[in-house]
């Protein structure tokens, strides 16, 4: 069996392709040949993206809007069918991580921001993914979950609830579907070098704002890590991995 990736000619959805991880996998998938639906809510990125892939001789789409929304989630799943045939891979990818309150200092509007964005719209795009995939006799979800789905995280409560919860929607598929031909499987990113925004009062971005919650992270990542970790998982050289949370973190989870 080959170790190389190729996803030549697969339908693959990408959410939060915009931008840091997300792009990055889109990219990658594009240059393996793969036809991508970009999903995001940030248009200018997206469509940038897109030419991005077509400039490198790719096949991409986008759908723009808040994947909140059941009827952006519903769109997404219908571009890759009515576009490309069907859904191979599905990575839910999109994320915020703009709330690091604690418990006592989140309010609800706060929570349900955050698990609405990283945990309920995974799971509804993954719901509508999976009637197609079984229909096919196949299919691979990655999710992009976080270090703070392993363990307690500064990252706040809201946060590091919505990642473990991905952690266990993810293992939850892999036992479900496992005799279906679908795997489901999630990359547990230590501190990555993306646009991520960190803290929403200070409207701050990226590396230089996640630094004081990191401690000990060593080295960042780079978006590309990530996603060669997101296209392995997808790849049929990863055949019979089905549920892992997969860190990426070059070893802060082991610390
Ligand atoms: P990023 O901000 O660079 O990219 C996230 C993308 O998701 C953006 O393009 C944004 O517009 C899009 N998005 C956000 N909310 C959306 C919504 N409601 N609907 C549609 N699109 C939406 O950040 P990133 O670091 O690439 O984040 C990707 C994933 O990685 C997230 O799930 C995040 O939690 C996870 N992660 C990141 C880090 C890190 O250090 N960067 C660490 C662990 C986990």
């Amino acid at each position: 069996m080959s170790v190389t990736t190729s996803s030549q000619g697969r339908s693959v959805i990408v959410t939060g392709a915009g931008s840091g991880i997300g792009r990055a996998t889109a990219l990658l998938f594009a240059e393996e040949g793969a036809r991508i639906v970009i999903a995001d809510v940030d248009d200018a990125a997206a469509r940038a993206v897109a030419e991005e892939v077509q400039r490198a001789g790719g096949t991409a789409v986008t759908v723009i809007g808040d994947l909140r929304e059941q009827t952006v989630v519903d769109r997404v799943a219908a571009t890759a069918v009515e576009e490309f045939g069907g859904i191979d891979v599905l990575v839910n990818n999109a994320g915020i991580m703009d709330s690091m309150s604690a418990a006592a200092d989140t309010g609800d509007d706060e929570w349900d921001r955050v698990i609405g964005i990283n945990l309920t719209a995974p799971f509804r795009l993954t719901r509508a993914a999976l009637p197609h995939m079984l229909a096919a006799g196949k299919g691979a979800v990655v999710f992009t979950a976080s270090e703070a789905s392993l363990r307690g995280s500064a990252a706040g409560a809201a946060y590091t609830a919505s990642k473990h919860g991905i952690a266990g929607l993810t293992k939850s598929l892999a036992v479900m579907y496992r005799d279906k031909g679908i795997r489901s499987n999630a990359i547990a990113p230590g501190g990555t070098l993306t646009n991520i925004r960190v803290d929403a009062d200070r409207g701050a971005h990226g590396p230089a704002a996640l630094a004081p919650y990191m401690g000990n992270v060593g080295s960042p990542a780079r978006a590309e890590e990530q996603a060669a970790a997101i296209a392995f998982l997808a790849s049929d050289a990863a055949s019979n991995i089905n549920g892992a949370v997969l860190p990426v973190d070059n070893g802060w989870s082991a610390v």
